[in-house]
C-alpha cells in the first residue's frame, strides 16, 4: 500500500474518541454492554473511517464505528449479498 493512502486511511485515529477511554470499554468480556461505547462512537468524527477501516481489516472484536461483531459481520453479509 502507497505510503500517502495508507496515511489517510489512518487519519480518523488523529480524532479517535476511545482513545480517552481504555480497551476494556470497546473490547467487553462476551456478554457485556456494548451500549456505552456506541454511543461514543456515534459523537466520533471518524466512524465511518473506522468502521470501514474495521471491515477492511476483517477486525473480529470489539466495537469498532459504532458496530459490534455481530452486527459488522451481518453488514458484511448483506453487503457481499448485493454484489
Ligand atoms: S468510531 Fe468508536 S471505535 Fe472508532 S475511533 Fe471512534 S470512538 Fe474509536
Amino acid at each position: 500500500m502507497p505510503i500517502n493512502t495508507m496515511t489517510e486511511e489512518l487519519l480518523w485515529r488523529e480524532t479517535a474518541l476511545c482513545a480517552q477511554a481504555g480497551p476494556d470499554f470497546f473490547f467487553p468480556a462476551p456478554g457485556s454492554s456494548t451500549r456505552e461505547a456506541k454511543q461514543l462512537c456515534n459523537a466520533c468524527e471518524g466512524r465511518v473511517a473506522c468502521l470501514e477501516y474495521a471491515l477492511t481489516h476483517d477486525e473480529r472484536f470489539g466495537v469498532w464505528g459504532g458496530m459490534s461483531e455481530k452486527e459488522r459481520e451481518r453488514l458484511r453479509r448483506s453487503r457481499s449479498g448485493r454484489r
